[in-house]
């Protein structure tokens, strides 16, 4: 395709393939060694602003929160490493700006792929409940720490999310988030439909580490449910299904009130959940948000030997050991399972591995 990139020091880096699109940019492959990819924005809306927050992101790279972010492997931060810009003129209107990073892909699997049964059998087929459980306390580790370290994602999502058959996670968009780099403060300013707290939809309120658990508690359930929003559902009193979000400042969760949204028989059943984890949700939901840090408190608890249990019928089937039956298996019998058994010829991975 031609593109090439070139960086403050005049590196440059030709570009292979558009691996990836998002609202404010887009993700190439580039050519180069090492496991590099380029993010690019074609027309932010203040160019300027965006090439200030890049540079500043590159600079606090080498900053002591940042290094302990970036400590441990693999590596769970695409952390902006070069700021580039495509080749040419500088002036013209379709230049883009972006930076060079670590390509996720080395180590990872988009996260959504942890979410969707089907995808799940053919990525991840050794996954289960168990690695669900994994990847929701790496999950809160993660925003803990960052927020820790003053960081706001601001956009949390799946699709900024990386996760692997092990249940570990990691993070890219790092330029979405908000930050503090000496007196000027970087804002927050995306948010998406779906993974958005109750006081950001429709207003222009900044995101805070508040707004970021709310976020967090709808990924968790989302990852112990097989992909289930919590605010998912056609209203309850018989009114029309407008958004998530509408269900969200209307309060329609079916782990707050099960009358307030209509699920299909074959959703997986609210009863899986831990004791301990569904008071967290209704703190969460109902408007005391627990912290990222608490939610990995207590999510490491229900991993602790002892706390899962494997079906009978179906090894793919584990669950906590609060619940006397298996859930997944009430759930096959309404017509869906969430973990069937991996198809002949697939790498089964549950084999063998302990819980
Ligand atoms: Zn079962």
């Amino acid at each position: 395709m031609g593109l090439t990139v070139i960086s403050g020091s005049g590196h440059r880096w030709r570009l292979t393939e558009r691996i990836g699109s998002g609202a404010e940019g887009m993700v190439y492959a580039v050519e180069d060694p090492r496991p590099l990819v380029a993010k690019l924005v074609v027309r932010p809306p203040d160019r300027a602003a965006y090439r200030r927050r890049v540079e500043r992101l590159v600079g606090q790279r080498r900053e002591p929160r940042t290094v302990r972010l970036l400590a441990g492997s693999p590596v769970r931060v695409a952390w902006p490493m070069v700021p580039v810009r495509t080749a040419g003129d500088p002036g013209h209107r379709d230049q883009a700006s972006g930076y060079v990073m670590r390509d996720m892909r080395q180590d990872f699997t988009p996260f959504v792929h942890l979410l969707s049964p089907a995808a799940r059998v053919r990525v991840l087929p050794g996954a289960t409940w168990a690695t669900a459980l994994a990847a929701a306390e790496a999950l809160a580790v993660l925003l803990a720490e960052l927020h820790a370290e003053g960081y706001v994602v601001g956009d949390l999502k799946p699709d900024n999310l990386w996760a692997d058959g092990r249940g570990r996670v990691g993070v890219a968009d790092v330029d979405s988030w908000q930050f503090t780099d000496g007196r000027e403060v970087f804002p927050g300013r995306m948010r998406t439909p779906g993974y958005t707290a109750p006081e950001r939809i429709g207003g222009t309120a900044p995101p805070d580490a508040a707004s970021d658990d709310f976020v967090l508690a709808v990924l968790v359930h989302q990852l112990l449910m097989s992909g289930l929003h919590p605010f998912a559902g056609h209203p309850g009193d018989g009114g029309d299904y407008v958004s998530l979000d509408d269900n969200v400042l209307r309060g329609r969760c079916a782990v707050l009130d099960r009358t307030s949204v209509l699920l299909p028989r074959s959703a997986p059943p609210a009863d899986l959940l831990p004791r301990r984890i569904t008071e967290l949700f209704r703190a969460a939901f109902g408007g005391k948000r627990p912290e990222a840090a608490l939610w990995a408190e207590r999510l490491a608890a229900e991993r602790a030997p002892g706390r899962l249990a494997v079906c009978r019928v179906l090894p793919r089937h584990v669950h906590t050991v609060e619940r006397p039956w298996c859930p997944w298996c009430d759930q096959k019998e309404r017509g869906a399972d969430s973990y069937p058994a991996v198809p002949a010829g697939e790498p089964d991975h549950t084999r063998g591995q302990p819980l």
